[in-house]
């Protein structure tokens, strides 16, 4: 089961976050072939936003889209309702070369990528967008550089993706308190920059396969570290007919009617996880009947 576990160190204003997803990636690869290197990226990607929506205080999605002229010119991660996920990447069709590494930037070639809050409207929030800017060295750095400007929070983030499996590793400096003694707020620095360093010592092999509890003890054992109860992630798509009947109903009446006239079947399928929504000319007048109906 993929899953993402909060820790926090004893009496220390630092916290983090661990996330394995397994089982994400292999419900994509099942509808999608994308090379490894863009299966790691989403990985990441997803990492990421599952390890933002894990402190959202309201419901909603949390998403990290990329755009670029390079080999991918298109991504989408999503966490929804802090549990489920969803992601798609549009490859350009003719590569002369693909990038031979996981690296966000060799991908993008020049490019965006930018983290969406998207309340749900029952909350009645503003969606919220900010750009993330692009470091060379990877999406762990970009999204370092994002919180250290965008949320004043210093943060060190690991991911590691071996065997279809993407695990992140989050550590992050909370506030001192208002009223922190001087001492104890350069205590609790020295503690961040000893925490970072060992947390950057860990090898990809062990942070792609070690349990949370394991590694934890292996990279931080001489500082006692809570660990919290695992939150479940799974893969799972928010297409629905009725959205599907928006989509078509998009074309106009004439447009729709001409197409059911001209095709068998019209198809809507969803580019997430590939869920065809056929509509023969019966469906198409019943969902015309219906949309008549609830205008009058
Ligand atoms: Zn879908």
């Amino acid at each position: 089961m993929d899953l993402l576990q909060r820790f926090s160190f004893q009496g220390l204003p630092i916290r983090g976050q661990w996330v394995r997803l397994t089982e994400t990636l292999s419900g994509i690869s099942q509808y999608k072939n994308y090379p490894l290197d863009v299966q790691a990226l989403l990985g990441e990607m997803f990492a990421a936003v599952t390890m933002v929506a894990d402190n959202l205080k309201f419901s909603g999605a949390v998403s990290l889209q990329s755009q670029g002229d390079g080999a991918l010119i298109r991504s989408l991660a999503e966490c929804r309702d802090q549990q489920y996920l969803r992601g798609i990447a549009h490859l350009a069709e003719d590569l002369p070369t693909s990038p031979s590494t996981n690296s966000l930037a060799d991908w993008l070639g020049n490019g965006q990528l930018a983290l969406s809050l998207l309340p749900d409207k029952t909350t009645g929030m503003n969606p919220y967008q900010g750009l993330v800017a692009i470091d060379s060295r990877g999406l762990a750095a970009s999204l370092e550089g994002y919180f250290a400007n965008s949320e004043q929070l210093q943060t060190r983030l690991h991911f590691a993706s071996a065997r279809g499996a993407t695990t992140g590793l989050l550590l992050q400096r909370l506030p001192d308190a208002p009223n922190a003694a001087e001492t104890t707020v350069t205590q609790a620095e020295d503690d961040w920059q000893t925490l970072t360093t060992l947390a950057a010592s860990v090898t990809e092999a062990e942070l792609a396969s070690l349990p949370p509890e394991q590694m934890l003890n292996r990279l931080f054992h001489e500082y006692p570290c809570e660990l919290y109860n695992p939150r479940a992630l799974s893969f799972r798509c928010t297409c629905s007919a009725e959205k599907s009947d928006e989509t078509l109903m998009v074309l106009g009446r004439e447009d729709l009617l001409a197409l059911a006239a001209e095709l068998p079947e019209i198809h809507v399928d969803c580019e997430f996880c590939g869920k065809r929504y056929a509509y023969n000319q019966m469906a198409v007048d019943a969902l015309l009947a219906k949309r008549a109906a609830t205008l009058h």
